[in-house]
Formats: structure tokens, sequence, C-alpha cells
């Protein structure tokens, strides 16, 4: 809870005395408003003498009378209840705040927006969606806010078709230079995503070509985005088109994401089908020198021991432990000299933390998982999840 019953009264009490003094100093209020101000008061007060919090916060909330002056202090009050999950009495307050006729146009699309993000906290999307569209297309200050709303309904409601068109309008107006400040992530990055959830609803309806153009259409303003690569590698590999595979495999290995078991499993099935038999080998090198992961150092000495022999992969590892000291890497070392006492408690102990499962971590959150979620299921952000390798990888350098 955000702020106990205590400190909304408190807040209450000082808010409608504030507006009440302003309305006796005659600043655009009736004489009915003004006359009705000190009874709802007393009434609140009333509620508070019997201990009945929750009556209390209503008659303030009613006595709180709506003018420019206090109109900040009603949005806020909304905000602070929808916070606190009291979404319906969140609504009442905005609802009331869009009666009042002595409001600037600016203010009652303030007040409808409020109105959206409450309807949004109590799951009506149809409300909400009808409210934001109106808003987008009737104000300039608010269409971006009321547009980046627009897809908090589209992604709850899973509609990424209609999420598709509103991130084209927001990078319409970015490359317009109708946009003052960039708010949550770009655009760009939020359609490539929704492409992808269309592309992978395709995949499970067994259309293969339309995955692929959805893609493919992903990687428009992000040529090296990640789940699209990673889709099209895959697409073309069961395709049996190896190399395309391998193509867009080479562009994953180009960028700055970090390698994870999950992607040389991928590799490792394009290689396979391939007739060059040092391909994987090959390839792994050529990862290693882009990006010098203990991981991939491991996987690499793998598969130079299967193809050389295990003094070449040791070799191999205690060069990387030059560069790039690693716990894992010497870890693993250490394991090959103990190969044949199985039973000996080091090497128990070294077993157990190299089968340690690996972790993946949220870049923004700090939510931590064991698998890639393309959207953080603590802070619902978009491919904000990071590999970090098992517990000994974490812990080289
Ligand atoms: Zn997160």
């Amino acid at each position: 809870m955000i702020l106990n019953n205590g400190l909304l009264l408190i807040l209450l009490v000082l808010a409608v005395a504030a507006g009440w003094t302003l309305g006796r100093g005659g600043l655009r209020m009736d004489g009915k408003e003004r006359a009705q101000l000190p009874s709802q008061y007393y009434r609140g007060f009333n509620f508070l003498l019997d201990g009945e919090e929750e009556g209390a916060v209503d008659a303030f909330t009613e006595a709180l009378a709506v003018n420019e002056d206090t109109l900040d202090t009603h949005i806020a009050l909304g905000s602070v209840l929808r916070k606190r999950g009291e979404v319906d009495r969140a609504i009442r307050i905005h609802q009331n705040l869009l009666k009042r006729p002595q409001l600037t146009a600016v203010q009652l699309h303030q007040s409808h927006l409020e109105l959206a993000r409450d309807f949004i906290a109590a799951g009506l999307y149809d409300r909400a969606e009808q409210l934001l569209l109106d808003l987008a297309g009737q104000s300039t200050d608010f269409s971006a806010t009321a547009q980046r709303h627009l897809l908090d309904v589209y992604e709850a409601q899973r509609d990424w078709v209609a999420a598709v068109a509103i991130a084209e309008q927001l990078i319409a107006a970015d490359t317009a230079g109708h946009l003052a400040a960039a708010q949550g992530q770009p655009a760009q990055q939020l359609r490539g995503q929704y492409l992808c959830e269309q592309a992978e609803a395709a995949l499970e309806r067994g259309d293969l070509q339309g995955a692929g153009d959805l893609y493919e259409d992903a990687l428009r303003d992000q040529p090296r985005e990640l789940r699209a690569r990673l889709g099209l590698a895959r697409l073309r590999l069961s395709d049996g088109d190896s190399a395309a595979a391998l193509e867009h495999f080479h562009i994953i290995m180009g960028s700055d994401r970090t390698c994870t078991p999950e992607f040389l499993m991928l590799l490792f099935d394009i290689c396979s089908v391939q007739e060059d038999e040092a391909l994987y080998l090959v390839s792994l090198e050529r990862y290693y020198e882009a990006q010098p992961s203990p991981l991939l150092a491991l996987s690499l000495a793998e598969e130079l021991e299967a193809r050389q022999g295990k003094q070449a992969a040791e070799a191999f590892l205690r060069e990387t432990l030059v560069k790039q000291p690693s716990v894992s890497v010497a870890a693993s070392l250490v394991l090959k000299g103990l190969q044949s006492e199985a039973s000996l408690p080091e090497r128990q102990v070294f077993d157990r933390l190299t089968s340690a499962e690996q972790d993946y971590r949220c870049d923004h959150c700090g939510f931590t998982g064991k698998a890639r979620h393309w959207r953080c299921p603590g802070c619902r952000h978009w491919d904000s999840i990071h590999y970090r390798g098992d517990a000994l990888e974490q812990s080289h350098g």
C-alpha cells in the first residue's frame, strides 16, 4: 500500500480546506458549490469520529471542489487511489471532473487520460480504448501519450495487428519530429516484437510462409533484431536451407547479444546438416573471436577435444585464461585433471557448481529466471532479459 488511509485523509482535509479558501476568495466558484463545501466537510469529520475511514474518504472527496486551481489535486488524488487499487473511487473522481463545464480543453483531455488509465487498471479495455482513440485524434498535447496507452490496451488483449498500427503512427510522428520526448521503449522495437508475436502465432497455425514474411517485416527498422533473426534462422533450417539459416546466424554473431546455450544448439543443428564436417568448429572459432565469453570458450574446447584431442583443448583453455580470467574455464581445467577420480569430494563440489542452471536477468527491473522471456514478467518490458550464464560464468573476470 502506497499511502494509508490516515495520510490520505490528511491530504484530503488539506485539499478541501485549500479549495474552500480559494472558493471564498471568489475564484471561479458559484454560490451553490461554496455553500455545499462545509456540510460535506463536516460530514467527513463525523465519519472520522465514528471510526469510518472509508466513508470519510468519500465525503472529503465529494467536498473537494473542482476548479482550475484544484484540478491537479483531483488528478493526484485519483492517481493515488488507482495505485492503491481503489479503481472505482478513482473512476468516480475523474468522471466527476469531466462533468465540470469550467475546465479548459486541455484540462478535459487530461481528465480523459486519467479516466482511461483507471479503465486500464480496472481491466475495462474497451472503454479505455474508446477514450484513448478519441484523445489521440483530438489532442495534440496528449496524442502520443494516448497512443502509448493504446499500446498497453492492445498488448493486454494480445491484439498485435492493432498494436502494430499504433506503433506505425508513433514511428511516423517521431520521423516527422512531432514527438517532443520519447516515452517508453522505442516504437520501432515494439513494432518488431508485435510482428514476432504474430509470426509465432502463424507458426502455431502451420503458416510457415506467413511467419517468414512477418519475421522479415520485423527487421525493417532493426536489421539485427534478435527474435526475428532467431525465428528466420530456425525457419530456414526447417525449410532445408541451412546456408540461409547460417547467414541469419552470422548476423546474430555480429550483434552485441550474449551467446547462450540455446544459440549454440541452433548453430550446432545448422552446421550438422551441412557437408563440411569442420563447419561447427570453424563457426565456434569465428563466434569466439567476436565474443570471447566463457560459454563459447568451453564449447570451443569441447569441439577441439573431439577433433584434435585433449591436449589441444586444454592448451586453448589455458590461453583464454591468460587473456580473460574465468572461474568456469578454470574449473573445467581442474575437472579435466580429476576425470579418473570420480569420487573425490572436490570433484563433487565442482560438478555441482558447473551443473548449476543458467540464469537470465532483466536489465530493467532485475527479474531473474531460468529461461528467456521476450517480455519481462516483472516489468512488462520487451526484450530486456539477457543471459548471465551459470553461477560460475557470472563470477568470471
Ligand atoms: Zn523486467
